[in-house]
Order: structure tokens, then sequence, then C-alpha cells
């Protein structure tokens, strides 16, 4: 597969660094490269996670149009935020909740508002 902007060496001394410094370092993390087929937007990255085992995958576009490492620390944050995330997303979608019907897409924007957010100032103090 074609890749273009870093490499995976570069990329995987970008996760070491991020890593550390997010406290992170009992975590099996791995970056994948893929190709993503979405047509609804155009998808920089992804994360998979395995909370019991503490293993994820990062994964990243072959085509990068963003700064890569921002991607990346974007992508940690939501694994820092994981659990608190997946909490609280059962609430959301619980059928008997129907205070909260058909909030999941408010929920979304605002999990992705917060991770930005936490983003911007790691990326700016690093
Ligand atoms: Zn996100």
């Amino acid at each position: 597969m074609n890749k273009s902007g870093k490499t995976l060496i570069e990329l995987n001394s970008l996760l070491d660094k991020w890593q550390t410094r997010l406290l992170l370092d009992g975590w099996d993390i791995s970056i994948k490269i893929v190709e993503f087929n979405r047509t609804d937007y155009q998808q920089s990255g992804d994360i998979k996670v395995n909370l019991e085992q503490k293993k994820a995958v990062v994964l990243l576009t072959n085509m990068p149009f963003k700064d890569e490492e921002y991607v990346l620390v974007h992508e940690l944050v939501h694994l820092l935020l994981w659990d608190l995330d997946t909490f609280s997303e059962k609430f959301v979608l619980k059928k008997s909740n129907t205070k909260l019907k058909g909030q999941h897409g408010a929920y979304m924007e605002k999990l992705e508002a917060t991770v930005d957010h936490l983003t911007k100032i790691l990326i700016n103090s690093k």
C-alpha cells in the first residue's frame, strides 16, 4: 500500500514519545496504516481498544491530509477517555432512557470537541 507523509518508523517513534508522555506505558499500542473507505467524510484516524487486555491499535490513513502527529495524539486522547466514554455511551444508547433518545450524535460531537481541545493543549505544550 502506498503511504504518503511520515513513514511507519517515524510514526512509531512518535507513538513511543506520546505513550510515555500520556502515562500509557502499561499499554500495548501499535499503529496500523489503512485505507479508509468512508464516503460520508474523509477519515484520518481511528482506534481499536481492548480495555481488559490493555491493547490498542491506532489506525492511520495511508493518505494523510492533516498533521499526523496531531491525529495520533487525538486517537491516544480517545484511549485516555475510553473507559469513561464507553460507560457514558451505554447510557445514551439505552432504549429505556427516553430523555436521551436521539442524542447519540450530540454525544459524539461533545466527545470529539473535548478530545480535540485536549489534543490541542497537548500539542501546544510539547
Ligand atoms: Zn476522534
